[in-house]
Parts: structure tokens; sequence; C-alpha cells
């Protein structure tokens, strides 16, 4: 089964984090580098396609 990714962000001008989205709206909590959204307790946004520079921690985990 395949799993499917989103860029999420925690507040504005942030790196984009990876996050695995589960469809229906909900992504998970943890970022593929292992960041989480300590301050909000939940993602700003999240988009599908990276209009800023991405987490390359993430982007290395992501390509394994
Ligand atoms: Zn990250």
């Amino acid at each position: 089964m395949n799993k499917y990714f989103r860029y999420a962000q925690e507040n504005g001008g942030q790196k984009l984090h990876l996050v695995e989205d589960f469809g229906g709206g909900e992504v998970a909590l943890r970022a593929l580098c292992g960041r989480k959204p300590v301050k909000r307790g939940m993602w700003r946004m999240t988009i599908n396609v990276p209009l800023a520079n991405a987490c390359h921690n993430c982007l290395r985990v992501f390509r394994i």
C-alpha cells in the first residue's frame, strides 16, 4: 500500500516538513525527521507541493 505525504509547516516562514497523509484531512503529527508542532499542537497548514524550502532531514528520510 502506498503512503502519501504532504508538506507541513508549524508557523509561517518556517521550513516545510514531510508528514504522512492518512486521507480525509488527517495527517501525522510527527514529521519524518521527528519534528512535532510543539507550540500549536498541530500543523499550521499542509500542502502537497513544496512552496518553500523543505526540511533536509525529512527529505533524507523520504528518499531512503
Ligand atoms: Zn523535517
